[in-house]
């Protein structure tokens, strides 16, 4: 095998998917209930965004952006009239997101400390690596970038101030296992960074494009940050992120500061345009909210569930132990594709589209799992 050994991979192929199912090279079908990671937010394959990226790849696909392309305008556009106004810089992944947001603020408040939270994910960029305070991640590729300070999420207000360029957090934390932050708490985040004129970023890399229920999870909150980072979801399976600016923020990039030669290309800003076509409609999200609590209910009546918690269709239930073995044993054994995110643990991260049907289910191979 040469591919490079830095992922833990089960050993299935996949050859093909369709909506919630997935079809390894066997032939045999798979319920996938985690969505390569929250990315295929519309399921497998979903006509309306096949069709967008066919009919673009035949038009053009690159151009570079010493010019426009008229996909990516729109998709800007209306990423940030459903947002936080402002401008859109488009990159290629969630990491680099961050990366922007991070040299964003920087310019802002020059010097400027950048705080997060404990079992926070950011990515795995040497800055999105530097806010991204777990030992394993980082102690390996020490020195880390400077200038970070990461504690504990409810000791964060207290130590916004002067010396600080951002707070950097998930309203929802996804890596580290669907952690809630307490919408009062990010409401005293936000009044800290006010009265320290620090920029509040909200990575929704996760978070974003409906997962948890409404377009944004920021909008459930009742906070709206300065900046918010976009990427998994946005493309319906292809690679695009997104540093939304609102208007605090807005003038302080100039030309030169930061760059992308593949970002915001046509071919993946037609992608997101027919994914924000679909998810950006509130009929739709309801569905989000009531397959989630579906799910969130099921889960809870399982014996050897201890608790449950999500957000929309971001969910995680707590077994007393061997969550790994069982997201294994899931997959080889249930065929329902699930992942664990501690020894603890079990994530659900089912496409939007899921029905309740196929969320019963899951849930009735969970069940067979844990007896
Ligand atoms: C996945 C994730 C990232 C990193 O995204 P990549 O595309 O893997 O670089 C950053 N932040 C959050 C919250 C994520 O879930």
């Amino acid at each position: 095998m040469t591919l490079a050994p830095t992922y833990a991979r089960y050993d299935v192929t996949f050859q093909s998917g369709s909506g919630c199912v997935l079809t390894d090279s066997d032939g045999v079908e798979y319920l996938d209930f985690l969505s390569g990671i929250a990315v295929n937010n519309l399921g497998h394959c979903h006509p309306a965004v096949v069709s967008a990226v066919q009919e673009q790849v035949g038009r053009l696909m690159h151009v570079s952006n010493l010019f426009y392309n008229a996909p990516n305008v729109e998709l800007a556009s209306r990423l940030a009239s459903r947002s936080l106004g402002g401008v859109v810089f488009f990159c290629n992944s969630g990491a680099e997101a961050n990366e922007a947001a991070l040299k964003l603020v920087r310019k802002a408040r020059p010097r400027g400390d950048i705080i997060v939270a404990h079992n926070a994910f950011h990515g795995r960029t040497y800055g999105a690596l530097s806010a991204t305070p777990q030992e394993a991640k980082q102690a390996p590729f020490a020195p880390l970038v400077p200038g970070f300070i990461a504690v504990p999420a409810h000791e964060i207000p207290s130590l916004v101030g002067a010396g600080t360029a951002a707070v950097l957090i998930e309203p929802v934390q996804g890596e580290s296992g669907v952690n809630i932050m307490d919408p009062a708490l990010l409401a005293a985040i936000r009044s800290a960074c006010d009265a320290a004129g620090a920029a509040l970023v909200f990575d929704e890399v996760q978070t974003g494009m409906g997962r948890t229920g409404t377009l944004w999870a920021y909008e459930q909150v009742g906070v709206v940050p300065d900046a918010m980072t976009l990427a998994k979801g946005l493309g319906g399976g292809l690679p695009i992120g997104a540093l939304v600016i609102g208007e605090r923020l807005k003038d302080v990039f100039a030309p030169g500061d930061h760059g992308s030669t593949f970002a915001g290309g046509p071919v993946v800003s037609s992608a997101a345009l027919a994914v924000l076509d679909v998810i950006d409609d509130e009929a739709f999200l309801a569905g989000v909210r009531e397959q989630g609590e579906r799910l969130l209910e099921g889960l809870r009546e399982l014996p050897g569930v201890l608790s449950a918690r999500g957000r929309g269709l971001m969910v995680a239930a707590e077994v007393a132990g061997g969550a790994p073995e069982l997201a294994k044993r899931a997959l080889l054994e249930e065929r329902l594709i699930i992942n664990a995110t501690g020894p603890t643990t079990l994530r659900f991260l089912p496409p939007l589209i899921v029905t309740a049907e196929q969320v019963d289910d899951a849930l009735a191979r969970i069940r067979k799992l844990l007896s």
